[in-house]
């Protein structure tokens, strides 16, 4: 990756809003997590279906006493919202369009609050001649609550719905007054309890999940800035080593060449001196931008000290590195250097060498060899390229 396009998805990390992420990834914990609900919930009430309606379908005079048609329906119902639930799940995450967004950020609560709310019923006429709340509704309350990520408020509205219901149905059918009252009181302190269990443990993942993401983003930038010149951007001199050695082993396979342009600003001290440090600060960093205009994404460019530049080019011949070099050295020449308060004109020399072999050496030999072509261009008066000499 090179360093504009990092800094692009740095950027894109630093900027987008974060809330927008978390909420996304929490939606595909809960699809996942629904799933797997689901899949249970499909699964024992076929069973249901297959050992208790059918068996009661069959003969009437089945052991079953609390059965009747109407649970076959409602098992089949909840049997239905399951496999729906599950395609959709499915459906969404493979189109993950926008336009689907809504469907998914409602998909879940809604899925929730027609289970409960189909079991509330189911449970409650299976309760009728109990006249106790139901063990097996609070329990799939409590079950949902800590598996479905559901933040206050939008949990109050989802758990309340289906246990209204069950409540209605409490006050329809219960005749003694006295266990109306002790189930309505009872069920109220399992709703708010439930509701509890939800909201903490939707903002505990919300606050780890902002916790991991300010992680990964300072792992990122601690990543860069060990990496890069502070100044320029460029790649630093340790990260450019280990960079060249890993593609001169690549590079050596293929026996390609490739080549080394070491760069030196001239006269830097002058500009320094008349137009301040900072000016002259200026000026490297526009240098550090044309080095990385002119390099191809295989090639690496590192300031290697001071007002001195390195560029590693991939695969090329001395010919080619000569005018790329040349080219870089023609930019610099050409385009003045804006500061807010003057326009700073500089050239630079460079020396430039052939990166051969796959010797332990080859890069200190080939470096030594630019720069004593460097050393060369500033005698023979600055603002040219020269090419080593291969002996
Ligand atoms: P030559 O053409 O022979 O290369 O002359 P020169 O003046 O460029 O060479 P010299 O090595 O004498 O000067 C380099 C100057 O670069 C000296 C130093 O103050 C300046 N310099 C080094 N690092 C920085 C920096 O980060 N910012 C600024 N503004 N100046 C720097
Ligand atoms: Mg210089
Ligand atoms: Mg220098």
């Amino acid at each position: 990756m090179n360093i504009k396009s990092f800094l692009n998805k740095l950027n894109y990390i630093i900027k987008k809003d974060k809330k927008d992420n978390i909420v996304r990834e929490i939606n595909a914990t809960n699809f996942a997590r629904m799933k797997l609900v689901l899949i249970v919930f499909l699964m024992v009430e076929l069973l249901f279906i297959l050992f208790n309606d059918v068996p009661y379908m069959i003969n009437s005079s089945s052991e079953v006493v609390w059965n009747h048609n109407g649970f076959l329906v409602l098992h089949l119902l909840i049997a239905f919202v399951c496999s729906a639930g599950l395609i959709l799940i499915e459906t969404l995450n493979r189109h993950e369009k926008h336009r689907f967004e809504n469907m998914r950020k409602f998909l879940i609560p809604v899925l929730t609050v027609l289970l409960l709310s189909l079991l509330a019923v189911i449970n409650g006429l299976d309760q009728l001649l109990h006249s106790n709340i139901s063990s097996v509704f609070i329990a799939n309350l409590i079950i949902f609550s800590a598996v479905i990520l559901l933040g206050f408020p939008l949990n109050t509205v989802v758990y309340s719905i289906p246990f209204i219901i069950y409540l209605g149905g409490l006050i329809i059918f219960q005749q003694d007054a006295g266990l109306l009252i002790s189930n309505a009181v009872n069920g109220l302190i399992f709703l708010v309890a439930v509701i509890i269990i939800s909201t903490v443990i939707y903002d505990n993942h919300y606050e780890r999940m902002v916790e991991n993401m300010v992680l990964e983003e300072t792992i990122l930038k601690l990543n860069y800035l060990s990496n890069h010149d502070p100044l320029t951007e460029l790649l630093n001199r340790r990260c450019f080593g280990e960079k060249v050695t890993e593609k001169m082993k690549i590079i050596n396979e293929t026996s390609n060449s490739s080549a080394l342009i070491l760069m030196d600003v001239d006269y830097f001290k002058q500009v320094n001196d008349n137009f301040g440090h900072p000016s002259g600060d200026i000026v490297l960093k526009e240098v550090g931008n044309i080095l990385m205009k002119h390099i191809k994404t295989n090639d690496l460019a590192t300031r290697w000290g001071g007002e001195e530049f390195l560029i590693f080019l991939s695969e090329v011949t001395i010919k080619e590195a000569y005018e790329a070099a040349d080219t870089i050295r023609m930019t610099i020449q050409n385009n003045a250097i804006f500061t807010d308060k003057f326009q700073i004109n500089i050239t630079a020399s460079f020396g430039v060498s052939l990166l051969q072999g796959n010797s332990s050496n080859a890069f200190d030999i080939s470096y030594k060899a630019a720069d004593a072509a460097l050393y060369q261009a500033k005698n023979q008066g600055r603002n040219i390229v020269v090419v080593a000499s291969t002996d």
